[in-house]
């Protein structure tokens, strides 16, 4: 198989980025003067084991997939996973892969950091792993690089239903299902005022609904209470963060001394922002379009770092809102990156992490249980980095599973979206195709 020829079964197939952005695959495997490629299993996020799971179930499948490429790119391969994750390690090494060990620390699986442990190279500021000949992808995207090579297309996403619910589980769930069935099918939730994270409990986005779909990016849905820490901070309306931000800081410093990408070498600190913000001083460009460089980690917030219980990270992205917005395009300063002396002091244990999120009672590791019934989906047309897919079907189509549904604009960053269920088209709109299962 030609490298156009595997670009082209993952362009077809639909799959992205299935641990962050959603940034189209296809596109990264067109980058040239590749010698390494690094498959995220670090899961460094409290409370997760997705990718765990699959480490463990599909190890034989997820090697076999990593030397497809490898062959293909000419590259080596290697998975960077925790110490703590022994069983995967050894699944992975028993089926002939070359493994990374990585500490127990957050956040190891940011493609910055990962790259760093594993490869020893640091991307520059406001580069990508490519400029440092290096493509990183989580391990759920590479077991469906797997399955673009069977000719088969993204149709479910492992979702972990997690925290406050009776019976936590692991599902292989067809895109489009509503969290709400989720949620129900995990037992429902065992606090009175839930609310629900699309992610984890550090970077995940808060929901006061479960009314959200299931995309190719979703890892987990994890319920909370509503008096969480983290439903607290992601609850707070924009407005009264910023005016907090600007009466409350106290320049003590302490979210830039944990900031894990100013410990790997970045010029960005937290304090110097929320500075800038309290003046409203746009007269410090340099410091605000350094809010590009954040990994949105969100160490620094009061959830682990801040004092004053503040959210620098929410800070952050307000600014790389804006500056999107405006299409603002920051320039920096092309140098070497160094990490910084302190950093091997400064690194945050999960387990601490652990015990200032307070939630280690949801800390259980769930069980698989293999693949959620579904009796109708919204399949949403963006569930990735780029432009919407544009809808190929009719109303009232009869489709079957992995059939073509909506298509990747010509000329465009984007991907295709394929048919999750068999059944009829009952919805198209600006936003999704929803379609009802055959025979219910
Ligand atoms: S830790 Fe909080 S109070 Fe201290 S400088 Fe950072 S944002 Fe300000
Ligand atoms: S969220 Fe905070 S700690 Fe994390 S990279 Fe951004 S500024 Fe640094």
């Amino acid at each position: 198989m030609t490298k156009d020829e595997l670009t082209e079964l993952v362009r077809h197939a639909g799959v992205v980025g299935a641990g962050g952005a959603g940034f189209p695959t296809h596109v990264k495997l067109q980058a040239t003067d590749i010698d390494t490629y690094v498959i995220n299993g670090a899961e460094c996020e409290p409370l997760l084991y997705v990718d765990q799971t699959l480490m463990l179930n599909w190890a034989s499948y997820l090697i076999a997939a990593s030397k497809a490429i490898s062959s293909v790119m000419g590259c080596k391969i290697v998975f960077g996973v925790k110490q703590k994750h022994g069983d995967c390690i050894s699944a992975l090494q028993a089926a002939g892969g070359d493994v990374c060990v990585l500490g127990d620390y957050y956040p190891a699986g940011d493609e910055v950091i990962l790259l760093h442990e594993c490869v020893g190279r640091i991307v520059p500021e406001g580069g990508l792993p490519l400029h440092v000949g290096a493509i990183v992808n989580n391990v759920e995207t590479l077991y469906n690089i797997g399955r673009a090579l069977e000719g088969k297309p993204v149709t479910h996403s492992f979702v972990q239903v997690g925290g406050a619910v009776l019976s936590p589980g692991v599902w292989s769930v067809p895109l489009g299902v509503e969290a709400s069935k989720l949620v129900e099918a995990a037992g429902g939730p065992t606090v009175d005022e839930p609310v629900f994270v699309d992610g984890g409990p550090m970077m995940g986005q808060y929901h006061k609904d479960a009314n959200f779909p299931v995309t190719k990016m979703t890892k987990a849905i994890l319920v909370l209470p509503s008096n969480s820490a983290f439903a607290r901070y992601e609850n707070m309306p924009v407005s009264v963060m910023l005016r907090q931000a600007r009466v409350a800081c106290c320049q003590c410093s302490e979210c830039t001394m944990v900031c894990s990408r100013y410990l790997i070498g970045y010029d960005l600190r937290p304090h110097k922002i929320m500075q800038a913000m309290a003046y409203e001083s746009m007269r410090l460009p340099e410091i605000v379009q350094s809010a590009m460089l954040c990994s949105e980690c969100n160490l620094c917030s009061g959830l682990y770092a801040c004092p004053m219980h503040l959210s620098p990270r929410r800070v952050n992205q307000v600014i790389k809102g804006a500056m999107r917005q405006q299409g603002v395009k920051p320039q920096f300063e092309k140098k070497a990156i160094y990490p910084r002396a302190e950093r091997p002091f400064r690194l945050v244990p999960t387990k601490r992490l652990m015990s200032r999120l307070g939630l280690g009672t949801y800390d259980v590791h769930p069980p698989f249980n293999g693949e959620f019934v579904a009796e109708r989906v919204k399949i949403p047309l963006k569930q990735h980095t780029g432009a919407p897919s544009v809808p190929v079907v009719s109303l009232h189509d009869e489709v079957q599973e992995g059939d073509l549904i909506a298509k990747l604009p010509d000329n465009a960053l984007g991907a295709n979206v394929h048919a999750s269920i068999s059944g009829l088209v009952e919805e198209i709109t600006s936003e999704y195709i929803a379609i009802r299962a055959s025979g219910l």
